[in-house]
C-alpha cells in the first residue's frame, strides 16, 4: 500500500499487493535488464556473429541471427526489455534490416546512462544531452550518405545485408533475384513488399530458387479431374462459399415422406447446379474462391472444365486482383464477364512436397513470386529471415536513392563529429553527448569482437584512418581496415538513420522513469537459465512490496 505522509495524516491509494520501485531502484533495473537484452543479440552481429538457436514449448527449433526473431520468439516479460523489443520490431517493420544494429545501440546508450546517473548526473539532462546528440548524428549521417540507387548500387545493398545468413553459396544470384523483383514491383519511386510473395521450399539447394513473373499460391485445384493447366485463362475471384449455406441452428424441417426428402436434395442440387451455371455464363475458366467449395460443385465445375481452387489465402486474392485485373465478387449472383481478370497461363507444379498453382503472362506484372528452396525445412527458414532482410534493404534504396558504407565505418564518423560537437556545448550535457558518441562506437567494437579481433586495436586504427577518410571500417573477413564503400560494403542510409533514432528514443524513454508501479499479481519471471539474464529480467520480479 502506497501511503501519502502529511500532518500526520496517512492516506493508502494503492491496493494491497502492488509492488513499487523509484528513483534510482527504478532506473537502475530498467537499465540492467535494456543492458542484458542487448548483450543477448551481441554475438550475432556482423558476417561472422554467431547464430543462435531458439527452442519454444513444444520443442520446435528456430536456428537464426536475426535479431528480432530472436527477440520476438524469447518471449520477453520484463517492461524495459519490451521496450528494446518494440525497438527491433519497429527496425523491422520501417527497414527490414538493422534490428540487432538498433538493440546493441539502445542498450549502449543506457549504459552509459548508468555512469553518468552514478557520477550524479541528473537523468533529465542525459535525456536533453542525447537528445541533441541524436539530432546532430543524423545531420552528421546525411552528410556521409551518397546518391545511388543504380541496378550495381542495390546488388551490393543486397549483398551486405546477406553476407554472413547462411545464404553464402548463393549470395549473387539470390541478391540478382531480390533486385529484379524490387525493380518489377516498384512503382512511382515507392516498392510495395506485398506484391514480392515468398514460397519456400525446402528439398534443393539456395542456388535453385527462381523468380516467376506472377502469382504463386501453396496450393493445388481444388479437384484432380480439373484440368492441370489452362492457357488465356479467364479468371474469377469470389469471396462467396460454393457450397449450400447451413441451415440455421435452431431451423427444423421436418420431411414426412420420402419423396419430400428428394425433392429437398433436388433443391440443393438445383442451387449449385445455378451457381456453378452462373460461372460459366460468365466465360470464366479459372476460380479462386476465398471461402468453401462443396464436392457437387467441384464435380460440375470440372465436368465444365473449370479449375478452380479453394480457400485462397484472403493475400493472395489481393495479389491476384492486382495481377489479373480481375475483381473479387462478394456474391455470386453479381458475377458478370466484366469482373474477370487475365492471366496467360495458369498452371499446377508439384515442387519437392509441395503442390503449386501459377498464375504468370498477367496484364499488370507488377506482381512477382519468389521460390526459394532450402536443402532442409530450418536452413530455408533462414534464408528467407536472409532475403526477407534484403528485400528490405533495396526496397529502401529504391525509395530513398542514399547509401552509406558499412562495417561501422558511419559509426566512427559520427562518433568523431559528436566529439568534436561536444567541446562546444557548455555544461553537463556535454557529457552525455560524449557518451552518446562513444555509445554508437559498439557497432565497430562488437563487429571487432564477434570476428576474434582485439576490440582497442581495432578502434584505435579506426579512429585514425577516419582522420583521412570517413567510409574506413572493418573488414571482417580480412580482419583489417578498408575503404568499405570501395570493398562493396553498403548500405541504406535509411538503416543507420532510424536504429539511431529509434535506439535513442526507447532509451529516451527509459531513462525518464523513476516510479514503477506493478498491480498486484504480475506475474514473477521464468528466465531460467539464460545467459547474461539479471534476475527479475522476466516480470517485475525483484521488486519489493510496497509496505
Ligand atoms: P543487423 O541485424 O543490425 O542488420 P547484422 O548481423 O546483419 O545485424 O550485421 C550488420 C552489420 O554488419 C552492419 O554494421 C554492416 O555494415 C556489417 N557488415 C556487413 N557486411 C560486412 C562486411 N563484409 N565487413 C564488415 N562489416 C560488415
Ligand atoms: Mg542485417
Amino acid at each position: 500500500m502506497a501511503q501519502l505522509g502529511g500532518q500526520g495524516q496517512q492516506i493508502i491509494i494503492l491496493p494491497e499487493g502492488t509492488s513499487r520501485l523509484l528513483g534510482r531502484d527504478a532506473q537502475r533495473m530498467n537499465i540492467s535488464a535494456g543492458k542484458a537484452l542487448a548483450g543477448i543479440v551481441r554475438t550475432t552481429l556482423g558476417p561472422k556473429g554467431m547464430d543462435k538457436m531458439l527452442v519454444d514449448g513444444m520443442g520446435d527449433i528456430v536456428v537464426t541471427n536475426d535479431g528480432v526473431t530472436i527477440l520476438r520468439e524469447m518471449d520477453i516479460d520484463h517492461p524495459a526489455a519490451k521496450m528494446l523489443v518494440e525497438v527491433a520490431k519497429t527496425q523491422e517493420d520501417e527497414v527490414g534490416d538493422g534490428t540487432t544494429t538498433a538493440v546493441i545501440i539502445a542498450g549502449e546508450l543506457l549504459k552509459k546512462a548508468e555512469d553518468l546517473l552514478e557520477e550524479e548526473i541528473h537523468p533529465t539532462t542525459i535525456v536533453m544531452g542525447y537528445r541533441r546528440a541524436a539530432a546532430k548524428a543524423l545531420e552528421v549521417l546525411d552528410s556521409l550518405s551518397m546518391n545511388a540507387s543504380d541496378r550495381g548500387t542495390l546488388l551490393k545493398v543486397a549483398m551486405t545485408a546477406m553476407t554472413g545468413k547462411g545464404t553464402e553459396t548463393a549470395r549473387e544470384p539470390l541478391a540478382d533475384l531480390i533486385v529484379t523483383a524490387v525493380q518489377q514491383v516498384e512503382e512511382d519511386g515507392e516498392v510495395d513488399k506485398d506484391n514480392i510473395n515468398i514460397q519456400r521450399i525446402q528439398g534443393a539447394t539456395v542456388n535453385e530458387s527462381e523468380i516467376v513473373s506472377g502469382v504463386v499460391l501453396d496450393k493445388g485445384r481444388a479437384e484432380q479431374s480439373m484440368p492441370k493447366k489452362v492457357k488465356n485463362a479467364r479468371i474469377a475471384l469470389l469471396k462467396y462459399p460454393l457450397e449450400v449455406k447451413d441451415l440455421e441452428t435452431d431451423a427444423k424441417i421436418k420431411l414426412t415422406d420420402p419423396a419430400q426428402m428428394q425433392a429437398f436434395i433436388d433443391q440443393e442440387e438445383q442451387m449449385i447446379r445455378d451457381m456453378v451455371d452462373k460461372i460459366l455464363d460468365s466465360g470464366a475458366n479459372v476460380v479462386f474462391c476465398q471461402k468453401g467449395i462443396d464436392d457437387l460443385a467441384q464435380h460440375y465445375l470440372a465436368r465444365e472444365g473449370i479449375v478452380a481452387l479453394k480457400r485462397v489465402r484472403k493475400s493472395d486474392m489481393l495479389r491476384l486482383e492486382k495481377a489479373t485485373g480481375a475483381k473479387t465478387i462478394t456474391n455470386i449472383e453479381d458475377l458478370t464477364s466484366d469482373d474477370l481478370g487475365e492471366a496467360g497461363k495458369v498452371y499446377e507444379k508439384k515442387i519437392f512436397d509441395e503442390v503449386l498453382t501459377f498464375i504468370e503472362e498477367c496484364p499488370d506484372p507488377k506482381a512477382v513470386s519468389v521460390i526459394l528452396r532450402g536443402s532442409t525445412k530450418h536452413v530455408a527458414a533462414e534464408v528467407e529471415r536472409a532475403v526477407d532482410d534484403a528485400l528490405g534493404v533495396v526496397a529502401a534504396t529504391v525509395e530513398d536513392g542514399k547509401v552509406v558504407a558499412g562495417g561501422g565505418a558511419p559509426e566512427i564518423a559520427i562518433a568523431k563529429a559528436l566529439r568534436e560537437y561536444a567541446d562546444t556545448i557548455s555544461g553537463r550535457e556535454q557529457l552525455a553527448i560524449s557518451a552518446f558518441a562513444e555509445a554508437l562506437e559498439v557497432v565497430p567494437k562488437t563487429l571487432a569482437e564477434n570476428a576474434g579481433l582485439d576490440q582497442i586495436d581495432s578502434m584505435v586504427e579506426l579512429r585514425a584512418a577516419h582522420e583521412k577518410n570517413h567510409h574506413m571500417g572493418l573488414d571482417v573477413f580480412q580482419g583489417e581496415v578498408t575503404n568499405m564503400k570501395n570493398a562493396n560494403v553498403i548500405e541504406p542510409h535509411r538503416v543507420k538513420k532510424q536504429a539511431i533514432q529509434s535506439a535513442a528514443e526507447a532509451a529516451e524513454m527509459i531513462l525518464r522513469i523513476d516510479d514503477m508501479i506493478a498491480s498486484a499479481g504480475v506475474k514473477e519471471p521464468e528466465m531460467g537459465g539464460m545467459e547474461g539474464m539479471p534476475p527479475g529480467m522476466g516480470g517485475m520480479g525483484g521488486m519489493p512490496p510496497m509496505m
